[in-house]
This record gives C-alpha cells, structure tokens and sequence, in this order.
C-alpha cells in the first residue's frame, strides 16, 4: 500500500497541518509519500523530507502551482494518484477546494474531515456539526480523504531522510486566474495552531471591547483570538477569527470562551480542546455543559481582573 499526502505549504515553508496528516496516513500504513506541488518551493520539499515517517518526496514546481488553484491542483493530484491506495489532504481551505476535484476526477468517492483510522478501509468522521461521528467502510480502489488535523498527533518534523523525486506534470488548466489575496496580518499564533485560543462572543457588544478586553488576555497568554459567529457578522472582527462548523475548527491545549452562550455550531469547533474555560453571566448558558471551568460573572469585570492577575 502507498499513501500519498498532498503538503500544505506557502511555497517557503511547510504548514503544520501537513504533519498531522502523515500521522494519519502513518495509520493506515504502508509507504507515505508526500506530494509539493508549488513554485520555488524546494524548501518546503525538503522540510517534507526530514518529516518522520515520510519515504518519498515528489516535487511538482511549476508556476502553474504557485497559489494552489484547485482546478490545477485537482488535477495533478489526480494524475499522480492513480498510483497509489490513498490520497490525503489535510482539512484546510486549500484541501477542501481541490481534493474532492480529484476525487470526481479518478471517479471515487470523496471522505471528508477523517478524525479516525479504524482499518486501512475504515475511517471515522463527524456528521450533524460533530453530533454524532460516522464510521465508513470504503469499497472504493482509491481513498481519497481529508484529514482533520485536530484529531491527529503531529509527526515529527526531524528525524526522516527521504528523497526527493522532481515529477514533470504540470499544466495550468486555464480555468481559473489568480488575481490577488489580502492576508491578515498578526503576531498572534496562528488560530488553528495556537496552544491557547481565548474567543469573545456577541456579549463584546462591539470591536472596541475586542481590542480593551480579549487583546490584552491574549497578548498575556500568548494565545491566538478567536470568535463566535455572531460577533463575526456583528463585524466586531474579522471572519477568519470565527470558530465553529461554518469557521475553524480548534483544539488548543486551553480554550477561553468569553460572553459565547455555546451554540451547537459554536461548540463543532472547539469542544475537543483539552480545557475550557467558560465566562458567562448565565450559569444555564449551554457552554456551560462543556467547560471544565465556568467562571459566572460579567466579562467587563472578569476579563480585566484575569489579564491584571497573570
Ligand atoms: P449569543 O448566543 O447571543 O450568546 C451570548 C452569551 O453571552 C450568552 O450566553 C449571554 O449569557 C452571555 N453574556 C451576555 N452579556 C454578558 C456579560 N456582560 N458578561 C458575561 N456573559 C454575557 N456560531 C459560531 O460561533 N460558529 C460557527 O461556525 C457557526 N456556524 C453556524 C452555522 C449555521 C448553519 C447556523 C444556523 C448557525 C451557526 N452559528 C455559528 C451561530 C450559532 O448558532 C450562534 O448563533 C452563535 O454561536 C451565537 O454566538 P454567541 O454565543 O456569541 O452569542
């Protein structure tokens, strides 16, 4: 068996969801062989090398790869992959575009979102916004999956000597042009990486309080920012800081939800994180049901006295 895990990557650097996707793949068992496809992005296919457990680079540089595009993408992934048993990408926005592209390519079945190897046919993954988890038997001669990296440990990032094979492949598929991007910037951890994530909720009651209240808790802790939905669309902040089933899904080691009543949508995303703390001035707020610690008090109060105490 050979599994072939696409590298999530920005043409420098190898992301970390890459790494807990080869610890899936690790799982099934067999050869894992990690696919970059990118531009000038030899860097990244030699941090993969180094990955434990990984046997085989191949390195796809060509311009045609530069920013990912899932129609070129989708297509490569597809071409190589009729070599191999598995297909992984990790459960990112860049691997939810262009693998279920591959998958209707190679005329499979695509598995989303795989929080579980049973077998090397057998997976879990969550359905009804995480409220019941789905165990699938796949028939199919290529699996073709997403991995949630929450679910998996991270392999280590030193330790392998893989080589490094350069594949020819590559055509730009002409259907889609990149025209530009506008990327966040923050010092913060980055929000699906971060080891603490502390999260405001519609009770901020505006951005300002974002910026008086969770800023400082953050900076203190080190911790990335979060948010709930609705103080997304209240534009308190922007919508890449929302967690839940329509935003990221988080797993830090400590997650503080501030004035977030814990809506179902909410909690798909985040209740796998290892401690919650809850600040809320309902003690019947649902979230409560999850938090290993609910601090009852208003956040106006609790928030400053918390981040002057650290
Ligand atoms: P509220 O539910 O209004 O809760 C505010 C909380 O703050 C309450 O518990 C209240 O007691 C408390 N509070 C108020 N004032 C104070 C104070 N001064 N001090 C302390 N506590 C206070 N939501 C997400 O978050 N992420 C998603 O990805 C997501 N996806 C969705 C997808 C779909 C299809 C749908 C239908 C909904 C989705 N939602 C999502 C929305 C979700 O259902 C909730 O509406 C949302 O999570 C509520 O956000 P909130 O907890 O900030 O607000």
């Amino acid at each position: 068996m050979s599994i072939l895990v696409i590298a999530e990557h920005d043409n420098a650097a190898l992301k970390g969801a890459t790494l807990n996707t080869v610890t899936a793949a690790a799982k099934i068992g067999g050869d894992v062989v990690v696919l970059v496809a990118g531009s000038n992005c030899g860097a990244v296919a030699e941090a993969a090398a180094k990955v434990a457990g990984v046997s085989k680079v191949l390195l796809a540089d060509n311009a045609a790869y530069e920013y990912q595009l899932a129609e070129n993408m989708g297509e490569l992934v597809a071409e190589i992959g009729t070599g191999y048993s598995h297909i992984l990408a990790s459960a990112t926005t860049t691997g939810k575009d262009f693998l279920p592209r591959s998958a209707a390519l190679l005329d499979v079945n695509m598995i989303s979102e795989v929080i579980g190897v049973e077998s090397a046919d057998t997976f879990t993954r969550p359905i009804y916004a995480g409220n019941a988890i789905a165990t699938v038997k796949s028939s199919d001669s290529i699996k073709v999956m997403t991995v949630r990296a929450t679910a998996f440990d991270a392999a280590a990032a030193e330790g392998g000597a893989a080589s490094i094979e350069q594949v020819s492949a590559g055509e730009d598929a002409g259907k889609s042009k990149f025209v530009g991007e506008e990327l966040a910037k923050s010092d913060r951890p980055e929000l699906t990486a971060a080891e603490i994530v502390v999260s405001g909720g519609r009770a901020l009651a505006s951005g300002e309080n974002f910026t008086k209240y969770i800023e400082p808790l953050a900076d203190k802790l080190g911790a990335a920012m979060g948010a709930s939905r609705a103080a997304v669309d209240a534009g308190y902040v922007p919508n890449d800081l929302q967690v839940g089933q329509t935003g990221k899904i988080v797993a830090p080691n400590l997650y503080i939800a501030a004035g977030i009543s814990g809506a179902i949508q909410h909690l798909a995303g985040m209740k796998d994180s290892k401690v919650i703390v809850a600040i809320n001035n309902d003690p019947e707020a649902p979230i409560s049901q999850v938090a290993d610690y609910f601090l009852e008090g208003d956040i106006f109060t609790v928030l400053p006295e918390l981040t002057s105490k650290l």
